[in-house]
């Protein structure tokens, strides 16, 4: 194969007490998991099916050490939403709940930075997301925590920090839609594929950063991140 040019690098993460590192495929995020985000939102908490919306991989930024991001153009209104993430390692369609977990290589703590006056726009103009959701370095993720080291909590406080101060705190037992749920809704639209990566949606507390910010996000047993906004 002769590329024309070199071809864009292969995004990926760290996995803890690994020499490996695992290459990200697609992220898929989930919309509106916790009750109380949704109702900050102003939508309905009820648990209507789950819907989703992605980002590309290019997308991901690695937390393996403190880091920064660049505040993204055309934006007044940054948002953090802290998130649990599912790295998926073994691909499939139709997925039932009661075998979705197996299909789950590991999990990690990341942001779903959101541009969410753009997402505004959108969502009243009937217009895509994207330019809310899925521009570069919107996704922070720390090191991916495997289920071999420490299976699947269904129990974790999640939370992120602002400059010391919380903004958000939750449990990952409070997601409307649980691991194993979003992946088999997720999985009766579209394959998944070992590396996709998928953002199961923030608790309440969703907030503006600005450049000088520091973020520190943690999920128990999962360890934390800590991203500064440049
Ligand atoms: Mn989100």
């Amino acid at each position: 194969m002769i590329y024309c040019f070199p071809p864009a690098p292969t995004r990926s993460l760290p996995i803890v007490n690994s020499a490996q590192r695992f290459p990200v495929n697609r992220i898929f995020c989930v919309g509106r998991n916790y009750a109380e985000h949704a109702l900050e939102m102003g939508k309905d908490p009820t648990r209507e099916a789950p819907f989703f919306f992605m980002k590309p991989s290019q997308a991901v930024v690695d937390c393996e050490t403190p880091t920064s991001i660049d505040y993204p153009a055309r934006t007044s209104d940054l948002h953090h939403e802290i998130e649990l993430v599912v790295a998926i390692g073994v691909g499939g369609r139709n997925i039932t709940a009661a075998h979705a977990l197996q299909h789950v290589y590991g999990y990690a703590v990341g942001l779903d930075m959101t541009r969410r006056d753009l997402q505004a726009v959108a969502k009243h103009a009937g217009r895509p997301w994207e330019f809310g959701k899925a521009f570069a370095q919107s996704a922070p993720i720390g090191p991916i925590s495997t289920v071999q080291d420490v299976g699947h909590p269904a129990q974790a406080t999640i939370e992120l920090m602002v400059n010391g101060v919380t903004k958000q705190s939750s449990n990952i037992d409070q997601l409307i839609w649980s691991v194993a749920e979003s992946i088999a809704q997720l999985s009766l639209y579209e394959a998944l594929e070992p590396g996709d990566l998928l953002m199961t949606g923030t608790p309440a507390g969703v907030g503006a950063v600005v450049a000088g910010d520091v973020m520190t996000g943690s999920i128990d047993g999962f360890g934390q991140i800590v991203v500064k906004v440049v």
